[in-house]
């Protein structure tokens, strides 16, 4: 079975082609600057063949259009036509309260994620532009949604809810939803694995730290708590967004600077976190280099940013009543021994018993980095999201298969 995987964004989408049969990446890439100047496709197939294709594209269906062009061509292609592609899987951002886990795309599943744009103005809409365009490029090929808030539609009320006035969340669906879902999923299952445990029986943290990033609770294989609210700005210090913040702080800036609602939601997305606060960079990679440097404000941030995480993993062990293990993912908990260390560090009346030695220069890998008696266990695991969604839509397919449905579109 072969299985694209699709994650749209607004200017850019990113594209992988599964094999099943050997869980294999035949080839993946990206079609960026969609719809502006200097559009181009990056495709790297399995033995090393990369295409670098520039011009003009003006819209998602004609990028993806591009992209199957590729995948099927001679010089560059992975495989020989359409009929070898046996499903679609996107990566959906908001399923708002309507989806607990991955559908197969019916019109019916695509007027409630018209339903969801509200929640996620900026990414549905370029999530249903690729499903659109799919639609119309490949009519006979079924089509699965994956979403980034699925797994966390676990979480009990009393976690999910903000005190604010009850008929708001009636009228709006105001409350947390959490997102990376797709990731804390993939992770806790992985670490799980990884020492021979089964995810049911435990109590895990799992820490998505790349420029967005988020924490969750994860108990007994579901989660029960996660950082992002209803928006992703909430929680950690990220990037370019804030996380926690005491609400009253943008109510009086906005009253003293006379900002505007989309001001106000610029700053606290695209100019706080790392990058407001260090003035260097929202790239975790300059701020310890500038730290490094001696610059103060990147030292204060880094120490913000610690700090937050530590705050995050000691509630969710209250939470949880318990924890037997903390796994490091995304970019920076991937590649970065110093966040790492610096996160456990002051963590060890948990149980933890960290291994700095194995820690230090790891990158990308998984690696379990407490000692063997340590009774909580540190991990690193990169994510792969695109792995789960192919996993998802194949899922969906085998068993619509088994009971008996013809899928026919
Ligand atoms: P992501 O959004 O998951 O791709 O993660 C991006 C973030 O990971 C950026 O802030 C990068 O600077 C950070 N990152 C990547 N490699 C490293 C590294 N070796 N050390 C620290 N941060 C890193």
């Amino acid at each position: 079975m072969k299985i694209i995987v699709l994650n749209c964004g607004s200017s850019s989408i990113k594209y992988q082609l599964f094999d099943m049969a050997s869980r294999q990446v035949l080839a993946k890439g990206v079609v960026e600057k969609i719809g502006l100047h200097g559009s181009f496709i990056k495709n790297e197939r399995i033995d090393g063949d990369k295409l670098l294709l520039e011009g003009d594209i003006y819209d998602h269906q004609s990028g993806i259009e591009y992209v199957l062009g590729i995948l099927t061509s001679v010089k560059h292609g992975s495989i020989s036509n359409f009929e070898e592609i046996d499903a679609v899987g996107h990566r959906v951002v908001h399923g708002g309260e309507k989806f607990n886990s991955s559908v197969l795309i019916t019109d019916e599943v695509i007027r409630m994620l018209e339903e969801c744009i509200d929640l996620a103005p900026l990414h549905n809409p370029p999530n249903l532009k690729g499903i659109f365009a799919m639609q119309a490029l490949l009519p006979n090929i079924p089509q699965v949604s994956v979403f980034d808030t699925a797994f966390h539609q676990t979480m009990p009320d009393y976690a999910y809810m903000y005190a604010i006035p009850f008929p708001l969340y009636k009228k709006y669906g105001i409350r947390r939803y959490g997102f990376h879902g797709t990731s804390h999923r993939y992770v806790s299952q992985r670490g799980a694995e990884m020492v021979g445990m089964n995810k049911k029986d435990m109590k895990i943290i799992t820490c998505h730290l790349g420029n967005g990033a988020s924490v969750a609770a994860i108990s007994n294989g579901v989660s029960i708590d996660t950082s992002m609210g209803l928006t992703p700005v909430e929680g950690l210090i990220m990037g370019t967004r804030s996380g926690d913040l005491d609400l009253g702080v943008l109510t009086y800036l906005m009253m003293k600077e006379e900002l505007d609602i989309s001001t106000a939601n610029t700053l606290i997305n695209k100019h706080s976190g790392m990058l407001g606060i260090t003035g260097v960079s929202s790239d975790m990679r300059e701020i310890m280099t500038a730290a490094y440097e001696g610059n103060e404000r990147a030292k204060l941030g880094l120490n913000m940013y610690h700090y937050r995480i530590r705050k995050y993993i000691g509630s969710y062990a209250a939470a949880m009543g318990g924890l037997d293990m903390i796994i490091f993912t995304g970019g920076i908990g991937e590649n970065s021994d110093y966040t790492r260390s610096e996160v456990v560090k002051g963590l060890e009346f948990l149980g933890i018993d960290f291994d700095y030695d194995r820690n230090n220069g790891l990158r990308g890998e998984e690696m379990v980095l407490t000692k063997e008696h340590s009774r909580v266990k540190v991990l690193v695991v990169p994510t792969n999201e695109e792995l789960i969604i192919a996993q998802d839509t194949m899922d969906i397919l085998e068993n619509m298969k088994n009971q008996g449905y013809k899928i026919d579109y």
